[in-house]
């Protein structure tokens, strides 16, 4: 497909200030590349040519009619911290569309147990209101996200919150969401689209829209305010880990554990393991012992599972981890092919575990200069398959074999994550990384694994050459909605299609 993207001159940009005001219109180089410093983990990314900063639904339809009247990319950001996913990726940016200042929580809706945000809440200001307002109530924050990235950026990205293990992907906890397209229309989808309805229904007036829009990675229009799911916030918690001798295990014990649904799997709200370079990693790789012996002496297991588990009494608290320990303990161990263990937690280390948002995953940057988490979804049943592959290709292209997962809604799906510890001022870095996800990529694929946040230069082409008639579909829509294909070009291998669009993306550059 060929297509054309226009360079923005002093009359989109006065048209644009007149817009949104002069004052969330900026142009300046060094304010563009300062943009860029939020993709932390992204290794394709462009600095956009105009950061505009609306306030308004209204405002956005404006910048989106003019954009698209004018062939400009736009590319919309909520907190930014999706790894570079929301950052232009041509050289020709366009204009980044921060919705930062959109940060009002809307309305608490304790019976219908929603809550109504715009895109630039953030994950740390809705917690703290909950924990003001609400204390009996939990918004659906990223489990492990800093607190600076939003909660409408995670849904969107379909990721998972702090109750994934019980709830399934952040998805699946949006009812309703306000959505300005290309074209300038605006609309809201579910029952929130029959003006005066309540956001209660996501599915609606009729077919359903609502899911157009997530994985979307802003390619297909704005979101301006989403309705999502709260949940009982009771305060009986804890955390409870077992230690295992191989990745068979931990996924076979889990599984065991999680197929007690509507009992004591249903206090199982987030349930995550890894092995012990989930450990060392988060320290200066110079300084830090690599054998897992001195790990082992310390108390790690090779490979391990948390169960994080709420209780609205201690009873019941003591109920489920009793339940949890003899189905671990005593059920699945004669069936184990390594030793079984409780990995008796410090009080500390449950108290940093429970706290919320947790900055835990920001320390993997220490190890050297850069990291990168990549995110598959396989059946539960095949994680242990998936993370042996895994690692065994870190370890071939050189990274340590860092590897965490963990169970979306009762482990009917796995999140597997390796988290990739690179020197980010060395480019033969990002391109040894390039060729192991290149690798990773064709044989999961051929296994009928899927990414969940596919990047534009690896996943999204090759997930759309093997899916030809899903990316045959999705673009009929995409033509429809985005006639002129402005919204976020490079993503999800639009527009050229998935042989072409790596061609047209920057990104690190050889010396
Ligand atoms: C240290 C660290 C830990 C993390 N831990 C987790 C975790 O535990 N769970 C998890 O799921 N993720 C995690 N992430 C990934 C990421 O931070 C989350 O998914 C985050 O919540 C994304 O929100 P954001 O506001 O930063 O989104 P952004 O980066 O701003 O945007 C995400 C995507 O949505 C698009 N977009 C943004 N706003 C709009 C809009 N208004 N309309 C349409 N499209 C839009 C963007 O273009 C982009 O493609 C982590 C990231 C880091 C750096």
């Amino acid at each position: 497909m060929s297509i054309i993207y226009n360079e923005i001159d002093e009359n989109i940009i006065k048209k644009l200030k007149e817009i949104v005001g002069e004052e969330y219109v900026n142009d300046i180089p060094a304010m563009m590349h300062a943009y860029m410093a939020r993709g932390i983990m992204g290794i394709r990314a462009a600095p956009p040519n105009v950061v505009v900063r609306p306030i308004t639904p209204e405002e956005i339809q404006k910048i989106l009619i003019l954009a698209n009247e004018h062939k400009i990319p736009v590319t919309p950001m909520a907190g930014g911290l999706s790894g570079g996913f929301a950052l232009p990726l041509l050289k020709n940016g366009g204009i980044l569309l921060d919705c930062s200042r959109m940060n009002r929580i809307i309305e608490v809706d304790t019976n219908d147990r929603y809550v109504i945000v715009e895109p630039g809440v953030r994950a740390g200001e809705i917690w703290a209101y909950f924990h003001k307002h609400y204390p009996e109530w939990a918004p659906p924050i990223a489990d492990g996200a800093p607190p600076a990235a939003t909660i409408m950026g995670d849904a969107i990205e379909r990721g998972f919150s702090l109750v994934t293990g019980r709830y399934g992907p952040q998805a699946d906890m949006v009812l309703g969401m306000e959505v300005v397209l290309p074209t300038g229309e605006i609309f809201r989808t579910g029952s929130w689209g029959l003006p005066g309805a309540k956001p209660f229904y996501k599915y609606g007036l009729g077919p359903d829209l609502h899911s157009l829009f997530f994985g979307s990675q802003g390619a297909m229009g704005v979101i301006t305010k989403a309705a999502l799911k709260i949940v009982p916030h009771p305060k009986f918690k804890t955390v409870k880990a077992y230690g295992f001798e191989n990745w068979e295990d931990s996924q076979n014990a889990t599984l065991m554990a999680s197929k007690y649904e509507m009992g004591i799997a249903d206090h199982f709200v987030m349930v995550q393991g890894g092995n012990w370079w989930l450990v060392p990693t988060r320290w200066r790789k110079e300084k830090i012992p690599k054998k897992y012996d001195y790990w082992k002496n310390l108390g790690i297991p090779k490979y391990f599972m948390n169960f994080e588990i709420w209780a609205h009494s201690q009873e019941e608290l003591d109920f489920v981890c009793n339940k949890l320990d003899k189905i671990i303990l005593e059920d699945f161990k004669p069936s184990a092919k390594g030793k079984v263990y409780e990995w008796k937690l410090h009080p500390l280390q449950i108290q940093s575990r429970l706290l919320k948002p947790n900055k835990i995953a920001i320390s993997y940057g220490q190890w050297e200069q850069g990291f990168l988490f990549v995110t598959w979804y396989t059946p539960w049943v095949d994680a242990a398959e998936c993370m042996t592959i895994y690692c065994d290709l870190m370890e071939k292209y050189d990274f340590p074999p860092v590897m965490w997962y963990a169970s979306i809604d009762h482990c009917r799906e796995a999140i597997i994550m390796p988290i990739f510890c690179f020197d980010s001022r060395k480019t033969e870095d990002f391109e040894r990384l390039e060729a192991c996800e290149t690798e990773v990529t064709k044989v999961f694929l051929d296994k009928g694994w899927v990414n969940y946040r596919p990047n534009p230069s690896i996943h999204a082409p090759l997930t759309f050459e093997k899916a030809d008639m899903s990316y045959r579909m999705l673009k009929k829509v995409k033509e429809l909605i985005d006639p002129n294909m402005i919204m976020h070009p490079g993503r999800l291998a639009f527009p050229w299609g998935p042989k072409e669009t790596p061609k047209y993306l920057v990104g690190f550059r050889k010396k």
